[in-house]
């Protein structure tokens, strides 16, 4: 019966090898190392959306403050180049251009207020890039981490394995049979031992009548028992 209870310490085995594989740390650690890794490239995404939008209006204004440079040459050329004729003419484009430099003015200004919005940002983007430099190594160390947590595991399932089939091969291919049909139901007790008077899996005593009748069976007999319907070694 030895060989039994040896593929049964395997399996009980398995399964504590199984339910550590399914909740490794290492895997949890991974998790959050990618979440991490995420949460910067949807800040990344937001910002860099914010940044273009400013960047556009910089561009607008840059594109009037050109324009209105470029008509304040037009009208300078023309105030200065002797094609006047009368004063009131004069006056008249002294005017419009006191009026386009003032535009000029509050364009300049407008254009310097976005550049300064658009600086924060840079600098939170650079921020960022570093942040994610560091997530990718964390994300690559707890991959490793993972990989090697379960390696481990397989090679233990790998001798367990071993150590089953040699078992395995010294048990009846019937008490084997009765074993593996039984297990679903009674998982790590379900070849128990037998004290001379009780099942050690029932969870009160057997009756008189029952132990007797174990108790009679021949050393090596596998035996089921009426009250809590384990395999009890005998
Ligand atoms: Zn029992």
């Amino acid at each position: 019966m030895e060989g039994l209870f040896a593929v049964q310490a395997e399996d009980v085995l398995k399964g504590q090898l199984d339910h550590r594989r399914a909740n490794l740390l290492e895997r949890t650690a991974l998790a959050a190392a990618e979440a991490a890794r995420a949460a910067t490239d949807v800040e990344v995404e937001g910002l860099g959306l914010e940044r273009l939008e400013r960047v556009r209006r910089q561009n607008r204004y840059e594109g009037e403050v050109a324009a209105v440079e470029a008509r304040l040459a037009e009208l300078d050329e023309k105030l200065y180049g002797g094609g006047i004729t009368s004063p009131k003419e004069a006056t008249s484009l002294q005017d419009e251009m006191g009026h386009l430099r003032r535009r000029q003015d509050d364009l300049e200004g407008q254009v310097l207020e976005v550049m300064e919005l658009v600086e924060p940002i840079d600098a939170r983007l650079a921020e960022l890039a570093t942040a994610a430099d560091e997530q990718d190594g964390a994300i690559a160390a707890a991959r490793g981490a993972l990989v090697d947590a379960e390696a481990e595991i397989v090679r233990e399932q790998a001798e367990s394995d071993g150590r089953r089939a040699e078992a395995v091969a010294a048990v009846a291919a019937d008490d084997l049979v009765r074993y593996e049909r039984n297990r679903a139901a009674y998982g790590p007790s379900t070849v128990v031992g037998f004290s001379g008077s009780d099942c050690s899996g029932c969870p009160s005593s057997m009756p008189a009548v029952e132990a007797d009748r174990v108790r009679r069976l021949p050393e090596g007999t596998l035996a089921d028992c009426s009250e809590c319907g384990r395999l009890v070694a005998r």
